[in-house]
């Protein structure tokens, strides 16, 4: 591996440990880093140099999607209990599949219901944000390459899933890929909890121990097919537990380390 000078900014923030965050501000979309309390806004992208640029609470930032990806990719079928539950063979290699950018929404923004759309499930998945380009690369290296974490939600509309034989439909609705509510850097994905809650009452909740492919080796196996840019997202999959959401429903992913990402659940509009 390349060695990475103390004056990249990926590494000096990772090394931060800040949760980068994403908000509307004065009618503009930035980059923030945020901690408890204080978000401090950033001059660029948190994957260039960057300058700090000002302070705003927490509480009254209007936090967006983390991040803007050109592509989503996720992986079907990485946790023991789902592959179970689909009543699937447990694959040799990862399943991928695209959730379009447009899918993509942030913390607190409402999942719709399309038109015609009867089950709607939840997923919660851990992402894997990109830090820079990555293309063929090794687990090693595209560990180097990542940003960090956030909590994702891989909606799927289950019977259109059955119906099409493919994905790309089922998955790829506007608004079917709630992602935050932030980037947690310096975060080891390895041994995460992972909870998804309907309504307070927890529906999912395992551990990313329990994945077929842990997430360096799946930003690995997608960069051999697939060149990732920064500010792409890998969904590394959902674990046991998936069941359809209702209109008036909140949906939340909670993960240890990395944070809690709600969505409320409305009718077709
Ligand atoms: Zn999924």
């Amino acid at each position: 591996m390349e060695a990475v000078g103390s004056n990249d900014p990926l590494v000096s923030v990772r090394e931060s440990g800040m949760r980068i965050v994403r908000l509307l501000f004065e009618g503009d979309c930035r980059y923030g880093l945020a901690d408890e309390t204080t978000v401090t806004l950033i001059s660029d992208e948190p994957f260039s140099a960057w300058e700090p640029e000002g302070f705003l609470p927490l509480a009254e930032a209007h936090l967006l999607a983390p991040v803007s990806p050109t592509k989503v990719v996720c992986v079907g079928l990485n946790y023991r209990a789902h592959i179970a539950e689909m009543g699937h063979d447990t694959p040799t290699e990862p399943v991928i599949f695209i959730k379009p950018s447009t899918a993509v929404i942030g913390p607190n923004e409402p999942i719709v219901r399309p038109p015609g759309v009867g089950r709607m499930d939840y997923e919660a998945e851990l992402g894997v944000v990109i830090g820079r380009r990555t293309h063929r690369a090794t687990p090693e290296q595209a560990a180097a390459n990542v940003l960090g974490f956030t909590c994702g939600n891989d909606v799927t509309a289950r019977d259109l899933q059955k119906v099409d034989g493919q994905w790309s439909r089922a998955k790829g609705f506007d608004g079917f890929c709630p992602l935050g509510p932030w980037v947690a850097t310096d975060v080891d994905p390895s041994d995460l909890l992972l909870e998804c809650y309907v309504n307070g009452v927890v529906r999912q909740s395992s551990h990313t121990s329990d994945m077929l492919f842990a997430p360096f080796e799946l930003v690995s196996f997608i960069s051999q097919v697939m060149t990732l840019v920064p500010g792409d997202v890998v969904l590394t999959g959902t674990p046991g537990g998936i069941g359809p959401l209702e209109d008036g429903d909140s949906v939340e992913v909670r993960i240890s380390e990395v944070g809690s990402l709600v969505n409320p659940v409305v009718a077709t509009v």
